[in-house]
């Protein structure tokens, strides 16, 4: 339920809506807005809760939430939210980019790009130390010893670091040097690590899991927000169809309809969507007219020796080409692209 305040109902009623929401065994969560404050109860339903709150002083209406994701829903905010962390503004209007390889490979490797990503407008520098491989014999990361080469990367362009955490038990050791927490696509229903980098209080860019629905994807969005974490950002990567003419299938309609029902910014992922180096930018750019609110994007000084995800990684050249692009589109649709 929300409790809608009227306008300039004082700090103590808000103060004993809160007190008697959680009498009734909910949870409160606090939005002030310009006009007025809105409190929403969370938790499971209860009888009479809608009456008990509509009779307290300086409240005008209660209201249902009708999703089944309650803080991630337009309806609790309609506002959009953008998540900033150091110079990547993804949301409300920015169009953030982060771009780097699949895996932190050496220091060589992730410094070269990282010095190519800030040059060409990026504000987020993605790379993997803990890599989730569908083989326990593929390169499974470079592990601390990536993450310190990221917060070196970091301290040499300022970019913010945006890296994967598998398990609950890894994320002080990625908060330590990440600027995001990223969960990956096979992590996107790992509870008790959606939950653990909520309590981190670093962003989290959650990654859609390749066969889930989207009120799976904001339901798991939702165990992030619930612990007061509200810096999340929501990333389409593609999802699992017949189709096999491209590594995954990558719904763009996820962008808008996500718009529609969520605050939270949309993050498109080309790479891992298509899996083909040149299917990328078309689909950066289509990503950007269909409204994201940022990019993550792999590219590699040589794709050939990548260690992993050759196949879909940018070169140099190929990403530039795709910031010019991408930037012309974000014009056009009146977002800020990058920096
Ligand atoms: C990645 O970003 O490197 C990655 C493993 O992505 P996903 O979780 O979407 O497969
Ligand atoms: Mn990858």
């Amino acid at each position: 339920m929300i409790v809608v305040m009227k306008p300039g109902a004082t700090e103590k009623q808000i103060a004993h809506v809160i007190e008697r929401i959680q009498d009734l065994g909910l949870r409160e969560h606090v939005i002030v807005g310009t006009e007025r404050t809105v409190v929403a109860a969370l938790g499971e339903k209860r009888d009479g809760a809608k009456q008990a709150l509509e009779n307290s002083e300086g409240v005008d209406k209660v209201v249902p939430i009708l999703a089944p994701y309650k803080m991630a829903s337009t309806e609790v905010k309609a506002e959009p939210t953008c998540v900033e962390v150091r110079d990547l503004k993804v949301g409300r209007g920015h169009l953030g980019v982060i771009a780097g390889p699949c895996s932190v490979e050496s220091r060589a490797q992730i410094l070269e790009l990282a010095t190519l990503v800030r040059e060409a407008g990026g504000a987020g520098l993605r790379g993997g130390a803990f890599k989730p491989r569908t083989s326990p014999y593929s390169f499974q990361g470079l592990k601390e010893k990536g993450l310190e080469l990221l917060a070196e990367a970091r301290d040499k362009t300022g970019l913010a670091v945006v890296t994967e955490v598998m398990a609950p038990e890894h994320v002080p050791l990625v908060a330590r040097y990440a600027d995001v927490l990223q969960i990956g696509a096979r992590n996107m229903q790992n509870y008790p690590l959606l939950e653990a980098a909520g309590e981190s209080e670093m962003p989290v860019l959650l990654k859609r899991g390749p066969s889930a629905t989207m009120d799976e994807f904001l339901l798991a969005a939702e165990y992030v927000l619930k612990t007061g974490n509200t810096r999340v950002m929501l990333c389409e990567r593609g999802i699992r169809t017949f189709e096999d003419h491209t590594r995954f299938t990558l719904p763009l309609a996820s962008v808008p309809y996500l718009h529609q029902t969520t605050h939270l910014p949309i993050v498109v992922d080309p790479s891992h969507g298509t899996g083909k180096a040149s299917l990328v930018a078309p689909m950066a750019v289509a990503s950007v007219a269909a409204g994201a609110d940022g990019l993550i994007v792999e590219v590699h000084p040589d794709p050939e020796k990548a260690l992993s995800d050759g196949f879909q990684a940018l070169t140099p050249t190929a990403f530039r080409d795709m910031m010019t692009k991408c930037r012309t589109v974000a014009n056009v649709v009146g977002r800020k692209f990058g920096v």
